[in-house]
């Protein structure tokens, strides 16, 4: 299908895959996606398996991405992992302020946008994600949510930084639930975040920018999702553990 900004699908493995099973799945996708250009193409496997995974997909049309990382470039904050070591293995891309780390972790969109500049003083691409939970958008809060959080997460970055930023619009009723968000739904979440971007940046900004959906994507889904005008492509969770449906995900966006 033609679209105006290129896709972007990113599989978010999460907590799941030691080394030996990361491997086995990035062996597949690579197997399964090599002639794939039309899609830019990311895997954001765990931290322990980022080492390997970088290695295999060096010569190939798949990029790595992180899920996380401290706003900060070193120093005494255990357990963290900075910015700089994930350039270490070839990182490209973050994933920020994911529902998940919003809920369990008790990230703020201020905490979110201090990482968001952190990744891009080292040239990673931050993955920022926003949703609302099933309660706000029950209570018609959905768009109230979606600017505190798109405003809160993107503050203080630059025209040529949100150029560089990717958004994911994942509502977090339809994280894990098997339930999608209709196409008009996410149609409709999406412009609304546009036009943000415009409000934010300008239009230019907004225009060119890529806005991810996530949420319960699968192959029998992707293709009326991606087919929206403002869709450019889905964060995937756990359609990505397994090689046959991401790459079924890809080809049906096709
Ligand atoms: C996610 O974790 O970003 C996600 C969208 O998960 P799932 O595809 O499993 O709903």
């Amino acid at each position: 299908m033609l679209k105006e900004r290129k896709l972007i699908i990113a599989g978010n493995w999460k907590m799941n895959k030691t080394v030996a099973e990361a491997l086995d799945l990035v062996h597949g996708l690579k197997l399964e996606l090599a002639n794939v250009k039309e899609v830019d193409l990311v895997v954001c496997p765990p931290f322990t398996a980022l080492s390997e995974v970088s290695k295999v997909i060096l010569d190939c049309n798949i990029r790595l991405g992180a899920q996380n990382m401290h706003e900060k470039n070193g120093g005494a904050y255990t357990g963290e992992i900075s910015a700089m070591m994930l350039k270490e293995f070839s990182v490209r891309y973050v994933i920020l302020g994911h529902s998940e780390r919003r809920q369990y972790q008790k990230e703020s969109d201020a905490l979110i946008s201090a990482k968001a500049h952190g990744a891009h003083a080292s040239s990673l691409k931050p993955i920022v994600c926003v949703g609302e939970t099933l309660a706000e958008r029950e209570a018609g809060q959905t768009e109230k949510v979606l600017e505190t959080q798109v405003r809160g997460s993107l503050a203080g970055l630059s025209k040529e930084q949100m150029g560089e930023t990717i958004l994911a619009y994942e509502p977090v009723w339809a994280i894990g639930t098997g339930k999608t968000a209709t196409a008009g739904q996410a149609q409709e979440a999406h412009v609304f975040i546009r036009r943000l971007l415009a409000d934010l940046f300008d239009e230019t900004v907004a225009r060119r920018a890529r806005i991810q959906y996530g949420g319960s994507v699968k192959p029998a889904n992707a293709r009326e999702l991606m087919s929206q005008a403002d869709v450019d492509g889905a964060l995937v969770g756990g359609a990505s553990l397994e090689a046959r449906s991401f790459a079924d995900i890809v080809k049906n966006s096709i």
